[in-house]
């Protein structure tokens, strides 16, 4: 069973340990770009459309739990900051005033 792709209010939960953050996504996408090549032959894909897209599974990063992985409201879920350690910082002190 797979969970569906959250939107503007929702996100994922593990049910099994709380994680909100940190999850393994397989998927299946039909994509179409634009290739871009130089003169020697490399090129970079320089837009990418998404066709078609389709979630294959979504691992829990923490314990590994792909059968707990529920889709929740937003606000229902609010982050406690103690919860993830590692998580992203909201604002980097070093970006306001240096310089
Ligand atoms: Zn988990």
């Amino acid at each position: 069973m797979t969970v569906p792709i959250p939107d503007a209010t929702t996100r994922w939960r593990c049910a099994g340990c709380g994680n909100l953050t940190r999850f393994d996504v397989a998927r299946t996408r039909r994509t179409q770009e634009y290739w871009h090549f130089d003169l020697a032959g490399e090129h970079a894909v320089e837009e990418t459309e998404v066709k078609a897209e389709s979630v294959e599974s979504v691992t829990c990063r923490w314990c590994g739990r792909s059968d707990a992985i529920e889709l929740v409201d937003r606000n229902e879920a609010a982050v406690d900051p103690t919860a993830d350690p590692t998580g992203d910082p909201a604002g980097d002190p070093a970006a306001h005033g240096a310089g």
